[in-house]
């Protein structure tokens, strides 16, 4: 799954995958987790998300592997976010032929820079489950620092500040954004509009999915 920052890939990505009984691989989700380790590593991973920069592949190879190793990986993945640049795509590649796995559909969710703004400096997330995500304007929590769902905490993450947004479209614009003509010649990209609501996309994945799944079985 690949999109903008904001274009609400990472809420697609784990319907998609509890919908498919498959994976959801988030390379974000783990550096967030490794970013709060008082440590040499946790510091140097928080410094590059504050500041909206990739993190080394080096160690994203590590977490892919790692998670594909796990048991429930093995009938299928989600990425989200993954692969950000032309190098992490050709080392997917190489993990794939590797194991004998294909990739069937690469999504690209689009949103213009205007609304990514938009969305992400309003964005809150419970600190007990991630899953529960909030918009201070388009789906308010009842109060606006506590979570509805489990009454945990609401944060802001510390790279939706505007100055963080900023350089992680820049990091988007410049290094992700030659992945979508390298899918599209291989005939995977599938772009889908980010600018509707999130059961609008949702289901509109679920159909290209099922309809995917359904050429391959064939
Ligand atoms: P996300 O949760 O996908 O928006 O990712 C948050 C941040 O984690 C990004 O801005 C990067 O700093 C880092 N990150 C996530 N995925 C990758 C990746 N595939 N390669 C390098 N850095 C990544």
């Amino acid at each position: 799954m690949l999109g903008k920052p904001g274009s609400g890939k990472g809420t697609q990505s784990v319907r998609l995958a509890e919908k498919l009984h498959v994976a959801h691989v988030s390379p974000g989700l783990v550096l967030r987790d490794m970013s709060e380790h008082d440590s040499f590593v946790g510091r140097g991973i928080k410094q590059l998300l504050q500041d909206g920069q990739l993190v080394p592949d080096g160690l994203i190879l590590w977490l892919i592997n790692d998670s594909l190793a796990q048991e429930h990986a093995k009938d299928g993945v989600v990425f989200d976010g993954f692969p950000r640049s032309l190098e992490q795509a050709e080392l997917l590649h190489q993990i794939f032929a590797d194991l004998e796995r294909e990739i069937n559909v690469v999504f690209d969710i689009k949103i213009s820079d205007e609304t990514v703004i938009k969305r992400i400096t309003g964005r809150r997330v419970c600190e007990r489950d991630y899953k529960h995500a909030y918009h201070l304007d388009f789906h308010p929590p009842k109060d606006s620092e506590i979570c509805d769902i489990c009454g945990g905490r609401l944060t802001q993450r510390a790279d939706d500040t505007e100055e963080s947004v900023n350089k992680r479209l820049h990091v988007y614009n410049t290094e992700t954004t030659p992945l979508l003509e390298y899918y599209r010649v291989q005939g995977l990209l599938c772009e889908v509009d980010g600018e509707r609501s999130i059961e609008e996309i949702a289901q509109e994945l679920e159909t290209l999915t099922d309809n995917i799944k359904d050429a391959i079985e064939a």
